[in-house]
């Protein structure tokens, strides 16, 4: 089964995305992380890319696809995988329905806008595992340091405010028209993502059949 996770940045796709990962056993592509690790490697790729993820902006459709195209080929994605941050346009949806990858099922976490700016200025992450923490929310047992591989957490340069604003005003201009994309499909299912992270997993994992 192919699982998309729909929603704003900082919906908590990422953290949801890993824990459905663990229960179904199937690994998550998220291609933000494919793009991070790309631009800190310096790769083609990230080298295209950079300019557009710091700036809070849509990597062009064809550099993301072939990212995605080269993992979703790897032995690990045999079984069905979560893809988080992918689609994020109708075009590149379209693109996964010409390819014959067709996710059985479209989970839109929604979270108000208002409560959005303050999750990401708390979000921390692991640049070398990409564990995702929160300050308040869901904090690493030691501060700044990574509960799963023990390496330095940061926060992102994205999760800073005035690109937030932006990531914010793009996901509503061209990620949220995803959602009757999916539900033309009869795919697209709504949970709301507000409050606890298990409660929010709880109603996540009701969804799939
Ligand atoms: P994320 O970690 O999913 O919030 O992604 C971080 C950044 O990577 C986004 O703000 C975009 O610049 C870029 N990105 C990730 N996925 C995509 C995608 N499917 N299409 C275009 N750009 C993407």
């Amino acid at each position: 089964m192919i699982l998309v996770l729909l929603g704003a940045p900082g919906s908590g796709k990422g953290t949801q995305a890993s824990l459905m990962a663990k229960s179904l056993n199937v690994p998550v592509i998220s291609t933000g992380d494919i793009l991070r690790a790309a631009i800190r490697e310096q790769t083609e790729t990230g080298l295209k890319a950079k300019a557009y993820v710091d700036a809070g902006r849509l990597v062009p459709d064809g550099i993301v696809a072939e990212a995605l195209r080269e993992r979703i080929g790897q032995a690990d994605c045999a079984g069905g995988y979560i893809l988080d941050g992918y689609p994020r346009t109708i075009p590149q949806a379209e693109m996964l329905e010409e390819l014959g990858i067709s996710p059985g099922l479209a989970l839109s976490i929604e979270v108000p806008d208002s409560d959005i700016e303050r999750r990401m200025t708390g979000r921390r992450v692991c640049l070398s595992c990409n564990a995702v923490f929160h300050t308040e929310y869901n904090p690493a047992r030691q501060e700044g340091v990574c509960d799963v591989c023990g390496e330095r957490l940061t926060r992102r340069e994205d999760d800073e405010p005035g690109t937030v604003r932006e990531r914010l005003r793009v996901y509503h201009e061209q990620s949220e028209p995803l959602k009757g994309f999916y539900e033309r499909l009869g795919r697209l299912r709504i949970v709301v993502g507000t409050g606890d992270v298990s409660e929010i997993n709880r109603r996540l994992m009701e969804t799939i059949p």
